[in-house]
Order: structure tokens, then sequence, then C-alpha cells
């Protein structure tokens, strides 16, 4: 973490709980007042609802007084008909006009009479058209006759005017108490100022009444094209309605066939069973709540906006040790302060925390000393080893390598860091060990030997390959371990050398004779040409050591060895078995005279006195020879020539002798 990123953390921290505790504020505020504004809907909904029920009753009642006073108007009239003009329709025009204009003007559009039969037999008012007109069948009628008692009817359109009207009729009765005619006032309800009244009303500036009959033809409504027809011709369902229709009274909250809500009142007219309804908008009833419920927004916005600066503040004053903290520890990591300033702290979490920093650096610096120590030690070790000890990566790159790099090749550690191994040791050698490295990438130690120039000169080196296996089981590149062998090299050639030569002689030993017959007599076998086998020994040799000393006879036998080899080809191999007994394979000899012509030639040599520190010393040798058979052993080989020197030694010795199947 740097210094930078450090601050913005902190500053964050405060940023979230300023505005968790801004976020805590408005929901708990909006949360109290709008549950409290909702009780208070609820409750003024009941005020409003009741109030509008009332009110509605209180016109229901105006409407019912009203059109009791003029069915008791007309049936007043009906009764008051003198006796003799009761069925003289013309006499009684005169006495009718006469009763109506005490009335109000245009409370009735007009008045007419039907006989017992339905049949009209006088029109107050000039009719249009020819003026006649059966109202038998016609409830105002039917219903008269029927309970001789005034009727209010349905409201209809009349067949006369074509007006939408409701007519109020009371029968005129005889002395037996006879239906002899009906009297009917056709009323205009809307034009005659009967609904204007209580129009008056209305709750609100949007609300209105309005009134329609038990089954749900409309009567008064201000929305003029729904008048005379059902309530429910106008798409959609509205509840408040449908309840009405079905009886009830009172107030509820419905949702419009417009999709509005409002509240409904339904009230019966007590004298024609007709609803008289109210809607109120619930839009305008509720508007001061929603101002109300705005302001509470707005409000609680605020007070969260002031919550929010008020936690920002305090969570800077209580964040403030944090934040020296973070300094300390920034300035500890980066401008390298000593880290007591961290125990030394306040006595809460924060110094707590401060106290647990400090534990975990100290441990920390601790461990980091003793790795040092342990590193430099390491450090000596390996830069005082005469071994190349290196790290390897995949790239074939070196990653660190030891002082003995820089002694080998002149390249100081810092420089081979990174250096590919080809071209520290030559893209030849590089290509010679890759396989191997490839080897220890796939897990596996490797050990190799390699040949490369040192300092220009040409060494024999030791390879060793260790894979650096990850956690995951990957290997992420290889410890590499390499020996000088040259000198160990050199060692054992010599001692290889040593093993297979006469150390006073300096020609082939016994074992080097074994193994070189053995591939002579493959070789013979294979170009099927013979080898011959000459077995010498010096004759009376222990003389020559008993005459002139040890010493001497060690002379004559250097000198003998060296006559032997000069005497044969270079592809001939002397050797000395032990003591005096010496073998020359002759390779290629294809017959006998030719094995006994070499023979012959080395017994002449030895014939020529020895030069020795004791003066010249006469002696000589016998031979036996014997030529290779095929599919012969070389153990045969050998006891055939030795059989052969033999029988040489028994001809009286200084010759040879062939030896005889
Ligand atoms: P012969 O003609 O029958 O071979 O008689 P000889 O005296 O040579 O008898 P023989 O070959 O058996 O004797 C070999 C002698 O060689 C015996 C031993 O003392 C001597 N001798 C063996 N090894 C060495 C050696 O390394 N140096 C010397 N100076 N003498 C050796
Ligand atoms: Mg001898």
């Amino acid at each position: 973490m740097t210094n930078q990123g450090v601050r913005p953390g902190s500053a964050n921290l405060k940023l979230r709980l300023a505005s968790v505790a801004a976020i805590l504020v408005f929901a708990a505020t909006l949360l109290v007042t709008l549950s409290t504004l909702s009780v208070a809907e609820r409750g003024m909904k009941a005020v409003i609802g009741d109030q509008q029920y009332t009110l509605l009753s209180g016109a229901a009642s105006f409407m019912d007084d009203r059109l009791a006073a003029r069915l008791g108007q007309i049936e007043a009239l009906a009764a008051g008909i003198p006796p003799r003009l009761r069925t003289d329709w013309e006499g009684l025009r005169p006495f009718l006009a006469d009763q109506v204009r005490l009335w109000a003007a245009d409370e009735y559009l007009n008045l007419v009479v039907f006989d017992a039969a339905g049949e009209m037999r006088l029109s107050l008012r000039e009719l249009p058209g020819p003026g006649t007109l059966n109202a038998r069948g016609t409830d105002y009628f039917e219903r008269a006759v029927d309970t001789h008692k005034g009727v209010i009817s349905r409201p209809i359109r009349s067949r006369l005017t074509g007006n939408h009207i409701v007519v109020f009729s009371a029968p005129v009765l005889d002395e037996a108490g006879k239906v002899v005619a009906v009297l009917a006032g056709s009323v205009d309800l809307r034009r005659s100022g009967f609904l204007r009244q209580i129009s008056t009303l209305k709750p609100g500036k949007t609300g209105y009444l309005f009134l329609m009959t038990a089954d749900g033809i409309v009567i008064d409504h201000p929305d003029e094209s729904r008048l005379f027809q059902h309530v429910g011709s106008t798409p959609g369902v509205n509840q408040g309605t449908d309840r009405a229709l079905a009886g009830f009274e009172g107030w509820l909250e419905a949702r419009s066939k417009d999709g509005t809500d409002s509240i409904y009142a339904y009230k019966r007219l007590r004298s024609t069973g007709w609803i008289m309804a109210a809607r109120y908008p619930s839009a305008e009833a509720f508007a001061p709540m929603d101002a109300m419920r705005r302001n509470a927004f707005f409000s609680a916005g605020g007070l969260a906006l002031a919550a929010g600066l008020l936690a920002w503040v305090l969570v800077f004053r209580l964040l403030a040790p944090l934040q020296d903290l973070s300094d300390n520890v920034a300035a500890i990591r980066h401008d390298g302060a000593g880290i007591d300033v961290l125990r030394d702290g306040r006595r809460d979490e924060i110094g707590e925390l401060g106290r647990a920093f400090h534990a975990l650096m100290a441990e920390r610096e601790r461990a980091e000393r003793e790795r040092a120590v342990s590193e430099k030690r390491l450090r000596l070790i390996t830069d005082n080893l005469p071994v190349l000890i290196s790290y390897i990566d995949r790239e074939h790159c070196f990653r660190f390598g030891n002082a003995t790099y820089e002694k080998w090749f002149g390249v100081s550690a810092k420089k081979l860091e990174g250096m590919p191994l080809a071209r520290l040791l030559g893209s030849e050698a590089a290509a010679d060990i890759s396989p191997h490295l490839e080897q220890a990438f796939g897990g596996q130690s490797v050990t190799h030997e390699l040949r490369i120039p040192v300092r220009g000169d040409p060494r024999i080196l030791q390879a060793t390959y260790i894979p650096d296996h990850q956690v995951d089981g990957s290997v992420a590149g290889v410890y590499s371990l390499v020996h000088d062998m040259t000198h160990v090299k050199e060692v054992e050639e010599q001692l290889l050398q040593l093993a297979r030569v006469d150390t006073l002689t300096g020609i082939a030993n016994r074992r080097m004779f074994g193994e070189t017959l053995h591939h002579a007599l493959d070789r013979a076998r294979r170009s099927s040409k013979p080898l011959a086998l000459a077995y010498l020994d010096i004759d009376h040799f222990k003389k020559i050591n008993d005459t002139h000393g040890h010493g001497v006879g060690d002379e004559v036998l250097k000198e003998f060895a060296r006559r032997l080899t000069v005497g044969v080809r270079a592809t001939d191999t002397p050797a000395r078995l032990s003591g005096d007994e010496f073998v020359v394979i002759l390779e290629e000899i294809g017959t006998r005279v030719e094995a006994e012509r070499i023979a012959a030639k080395i017994v002449d040599s030895m014939r020529v006195p020895f030069r020795t520190s004791a003066g010249l010393v006469q002696a000589s040798t016998s031979v036996g020879v014997a030529l290779s058979q095929p599919r012969q052993a070389q153990e045969q080989l050998l006891a055939a020539a030795d059989s052969a020197l033999y029988a040489a030694k028994g001809k009286g010795r200084n010759g040879y002798a062939f030896f005889e199947v």
C-alpha cells in the first residue's frame, strides 16, 4: 500500500459512515411522518365521508320533501275538481288553467287529463302535431288507477314533446270512489330548477352530485351525455355504484370508471326509491395531505443532510487517531521512522491496534535481521565454494549466480542476473545443456557432464540440476550446481592407465594383454586372418640377478621390453606377464613361416649384449609361438604358446619353437 493509498481509504470510510447516518435519519423521519400522515389520512377520510353522507342525506330529504310537495299539489288539484267538471273536459280546462296560474311559472311543462280508458281528453298547453295520446299501460296511469293515489313516474321521454320528463299523476275519483279521470303534470326535472337547488351542495370544486333511479337510469348528472342512459352503459366498473344499486346506503372509497379514486356517498329517496349520489375525487379531498407529504419529504431530506454533515464531522473527529496511526505507519514504511511511536498510543482500541502493529513490525524486523545474517552466512559459503551455484529460469536465463562465476568467467553476479546461458557459455554449449535443463524443468533431478573452456582451458564439468517445485506442482526454475571434474578425470585416467601398464618396463601388463588379445581374437575371427602369439622367457635370468644384483636385472628387463617393442610392428602388442616372462600379439599373420621369421628375429635381437650400469651383460631368450585357431579360447592359445616355449627351453634355449598340434 502506498502512502497515497491510505488516505482515500479512511476518507471513504468517513463518507460511508456519514452516508449511512444520513440515510438512517432520512428513512426514520420519513417513516414516522408518513405513518403519522397515514393515520391522519384514515381519520380525515372518515370525517369527509361521514360529512358527505350527512350532507347527501339532507339533500335527499330536501328532494323528498320537494317531490312530496309537488305530488301533493297534483293530488290536491285532482281532488279539488268540482264534481260537475270531472268528466266535462271542455269545462275543466278553464278551471285547471285558473288553478295553475297560482303556481310558479314553468313548474310544470304541461298538465294533461286522461279519461278512465287512458284517452287524453285535454292538454293545457298547445301540443305540436295531431295532439292525441293514450296513457294506457304507462306506469303513471296504471298505478294511479290501481292505487287511487298520486304517483311519481320513472323518468320518461315525452311522446308529445320528446323531452325527458317525470310525470306526477293523481286519480280523479267520483263520489263512489271510482276513477273517472287521471290528472298528470309533466316536469322537466333539470329545467325546472328542481335539481339545481341541491347541486349547490356538491362537494369541493371537482366533486358533483348525481341522481339515478333504483334500477340505474341516470336522471341528473353533470355529463349530459349520460342523462337517461343506464349507469352501466359507460364501459368499466364502479364498485360503489354497483353496491348502491344492490341497496347500499352510506359512503365508501372506490375507483371510478375514469380510473381516479373518489369518495362516494349514496342515499335513496323515500318517495321514489331513486338513488342520490355524491362523488368527491380523493385527489382534491386529500390535496392538503399531499402537500403535507411533500413537506415531510423535504424536511426529512433536510434533516438527513444535517445528520449526514454532523455524522461526517463526528466521524472525522473520531477517526483522527486512526489517521494518525496510518500516517505513522506510512512514515515508518517510507521515511524510515522508528516503530516506537506505535507503542505509546492511546488507551483505546486504536491504541491497541497501534501496539499490535508495533509487535508485528518488531517481529518482522527481528526475523529480517535473522534472515539477513543467515543469508550472509549462506552467501559466504556459496561464494567460497569452488562450485558454480546458480538459479536458472524457464527462459534459460540466470537469476542468481555465486562469486565462482566471476572467478571462472569474469562476469559479476550483478551482470549475470538475467543473462541467457548461451551468452555466457556460447550457443554450442547451451544447445548441449538445453535437453538436460528441460528434463529438470519436467521435474527430475539431472546430472550430466559437459566440456567447456574456462579461462581458455578445456575443462570437464559435472552439472547437477535440481527442479524448484512450487506448491501447485509446477517447476519455476532450476538450481544448478557445477563442479570442475577435470582433475578428478585426469587422475582417474592415470589410475586406469596404471592398472593396465607394467610399471617397470612401461609396456602393457597382463590385464591390458588380456583385453587386447580378446579384441584381437575377435578381429581375427571376423577377418579370418589368424594371429600369432609369441611367449618369451629370458634364459637363466636368475643367474643375471645373482651375478649383478636385482637392479641390473631390472635394467635388463627394461631393455628387453624396449627391443621387443621396436622389433615388432606398431599394430603388434608386446606385454610383460610376470618376472622375466613376456608375450607379443602378432596380428594378421597368415602362415607359420611368417610367425617363425618374427620369432627368429626377436631371438636374434636379444643376443646383442645388454648395456647396464654393471657393464655389458649377455642374455638370451627362448620363444614359443602358436597360431590362433578358429573359435579358439584365449586361454587355449596362451597355453599353446606356453607349451611351445617349454619346448624351446627344452631344445637348449636361445631359440624358438612352434606349437605343433
Ligand atoms: P630359465 O632359463 O629356466 O628360465 O632359468 P631362469 O633362471 O630364468 O629361471 P626363471 O625364469 O624361473 O627365473 C626367473 C627369475 O626372475 C626368478 C626371479 O628371481 C627373477 N625375477 C622375477 N621378477 C624379477 C624382477 O622384477 N626383477 C628382477 N631383477 N628379477 C626378477
Ligand atoms: Mg627365465
